[in-house]
């Protein structure tokens, strides 16, 4: 097998490519001490700095601050693969369960105009984030593959998809991009190409602009409920913020919160990036729109073509070490690194002398049910909104709106969405977490494997079908 060429000015974690591209930004002051404001947010990511956004734009008056351990954007917002889509991890069957299929075909809709939303909120605001609304484009390179992807347009015409929605196109006819070993394509157009940190960076200094007091390395140790006439409290290292509604923003971080340990299982996913590919190899790839691409193996990527000519390509790789902490750094690990490289040269031979100069890691929640929640308990004052697992670049700001509406005590067709006040299980204690979870991702990989194998024959293997009803998925 041969090596992976690095760059000479390869780099491992240091937060992303993303932040050494635009330079990690000086830090804020942090909470100089105890602070009163009508709403406290914890996290300094998409989630926390939409819903100030979206308060402070409605209601200028609110008095509104930011608590981020780090600095904004420091978790996964600084770090994803760059998908503004109109995916979405949760069960659609539970949320039609409890709250009927109308109920769920809506928030699939409002998902893709949240991809909407977030383009036009860029351009208002002036935020420059390399965003191009050119769609996404799923490849499948087995005949397996082809069936699920096939399966799974069908499936999405039952829950909201119109054909133009997401339909198959055939790669060699439509050679959107030019996928080596492609069988079969999907494209669906709610989707955009973005740079995340330039994002979060944006976003911050638009909620700063408006009003909105961020402290930075300001870590909360505890967010305490309100009871008995008592407003709820964060506790700082720095001072104590009490206000009328505390929204916990911390998504894949919330299990090393106090309280909700158990709530969202933090999981790595982790990315790569070549060097810049010369205009001879992009003009054989193609990929001139600005589209997403993505495959449908059940170890599936994520990837996009930069602004600045390069493939940034993330998977779910990088399995973690027994009670291993959030990726703090973002450090991945060398077979991490070696998987996407393969899916990388896999689908573009064209590229397998392209320099990596980049690799990181970092942390998603994922809840039990891989179903995602906003939620205001109106009895303590406590809102939070998370559990996205792989999408949660437009979800967050779904969320961001649906909080602003749910603090300010509105009934909307946002607030009254199935994912608000969904509830679910915590996970098991480990080490029962983590083995389940190994052994899921193992599935998974000989699924993959077999599939590849049986050129021809088309179907799912029945591994990747146990791996499924498993709780560690
Ligand atoms: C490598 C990777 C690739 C991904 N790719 C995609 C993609 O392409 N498309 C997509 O839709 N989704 C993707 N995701 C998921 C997506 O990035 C996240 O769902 C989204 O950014 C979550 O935003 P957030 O604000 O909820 O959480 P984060 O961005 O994680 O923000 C949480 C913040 O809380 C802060 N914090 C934590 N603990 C404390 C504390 N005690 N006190 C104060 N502050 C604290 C953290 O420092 C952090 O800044 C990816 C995730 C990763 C890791």
């Amino acid at each position: 097998m041969r090596s992976i060429p690095r760059s000479s000015r390869f780099a491992n974690g240091g937060i992303s490519y993303w932040f050494r591209d635009i330079g990690v930004p000086e830090r804020r002051a942090p909470l100089a001490g105890d602070a009163d404001y009508d709403v406290c947010v914890v996290g300094a990511g998409y989630t926390g700095l939409w819903t100030a956004y979206y308060l402070k734009r409605e209601r200028p008056e609110l008095r509104v601050c930011v608590l981020e351990r780090e600095f904004a954007g420091f978790g996964a917002s600084g770090r994803n693969g760059g998908w503004l889509s109109a995916e979405f991890s949760g069960s659609r069957e539970d949320y039609a369960r409890s709250h009927g299929k109308g109920s769920m075909v809506a928030l699939q809709r409002a998902l893709m105009n949240t991809v909407d939303e977030v383009v036009s909120v860029t351009e208002r605001e002036e935020i420059d984030a390399d965003l191009i609304k050119g769609g996404m484009y799923l490849v499948a390179d087995n005949e397996a593959q082809r069936e699920r992807l096939q399966g799974h347009i069908e499936y999405l015409q039952e829950w909201g998809y119109w054909p133009d929605d997401f339909h198959m196109v055939d790669p060699s006819e439509e050679p959107r991009i030019a996928v080596h070993g492609a069988v079969a394509a999907g494209y669906s157009p709610h989707a955009a190409r973005l740079h995340p940190a330039k994002l979060v960076v944006g976003l911050a200094a638009k909620v700063v602009e408006l009003g909105v007091d961020v402290f930075e390395d300001t870590p909360v140790v505890e967010i305490r409920p309100g009871e008995k006439g008592e407003r709820p409290a964060v506790v700082t290292e720095h001072g104590t913020v009490r206000a009328d509604h505390v929204v916990r923003a911390t998504e894949g971080f919330t299990s090393t919160l106090r309280g909700p340990r158990r709530q969202w299982r933090h999981t790595h996913s982790s990315m790569i990036v070549t060097e810049p590919i010369s205009d001879e190899s992009w003009e054989r790839i193609g990929w001139e729109g600005g589209e997403v691409l993505g495959d449908t193996a059940h170890s599936s990527i994520y990837s996009q073509r930069t602004a600045d000519g390069r493939i940034a390509i993330g998977g779910r790789g990088a399995p973690q070490r027994l009670g291993s902490a959030p990726a703090e750094e973002g450090l991945t690990q060398p077979h991490a690194i070696a998987e996407l490289w393969r899916a990388l040269t896999r689908m573009f031979p064209d590229v397998a002398d392209v320099p990596i100069e980049h690799a990181w890691a970092g942390v998603l929640g994922v809840p039990k049910d891989w179903s995602p929640t906003v939620r205001l308990d109106s009895e303590t004052g406590l809102a939070w909104a998370g559990g996205y697992s792989h999408s949660g670049v437009s979800t967050s700001n779904l969320a961001g709106r649906t909080l602003r509406d749910l603090i300010l005590g509105r009934s909307t067709e946002l607030t009254r969405l199935p994912w608000v006040g969904h509830e679910t299980r915590g996970w098991e204690p480990e080490p029962l977490r983590w083995v389940g979870t190994k052994v899921v991702r193992g599935l998974y990989r000989t699924a993959d494997r077999r599939e590849s194998r049986t050129a021809g024959k088309g179907h799912t293997s029945r591994l990747a079908d146990i791996a499924t009803r498993m709780p560690g998925r």
